[in-house]
């Protein structure tokens, strides 16, 4: 065995997150039809949040606690739907270096504690095709 650097993980979906307006008339979908397993998550953001395991990934559905809210304004001018997909990166403090050598806009210019109890950032949806993303570590 040589001692080279520690190759890096391959990227993957954490999440995506989704808006309702009324987490209670949409849980069963996600979590009887589909019968995903739920996960508990922490609120985040002003947003109630159920977490539901879809393979390595999770569905997050989000509903707003207050109307000024992020999700709440998302929700009263586009209607709910997705609002973010989460990728899960090897090195959160590398990649947001490279966005910035890049001119990617970002968010948030340091990571933060999400609700999943790990750092995340997110990317402006101006720099990703209109998709707001949020990376977090693997
Ligand atoms: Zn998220």
């Amino acid at each position: 065995m040589t001692d080279g650097p520690v190759p890096a993980r391959a990227t993957r979906i954490a999440h995506v997150g989704i808006a309702v307006a009324d987490l209670a008339a949409i849980l069963p979908f996600y979590r009887e039809l589909l019968d995903l397993p739920e996960v508990p998550l922490a609120d985040a953001d002003g947003a109630r949040i159920a977490g539901l395991q879809a393979g390595e990934s999770l569905i997050e559905l989000l509903e707003a606690r207050s109307s000024d809210s992020p999700i709440g304004k998302f929700v009263a001018r586009r209607g709910p739907g997705i609002h973010h997909i989460c990728f899960a990166v090897d090195d959160l403090d590398g990649t947001l270096a490279r966005c910035r050598q890049m001119g990617i806009r970002l968010i948030d210019e340091t990571p933060r504690l999400g609700a999943e109890g790990k750092r995340i950032a997110f990317i402006h949806p101006g720099a990703t095709a209109g998709v707001l993303v949020e990376l977090t570590e693997l």
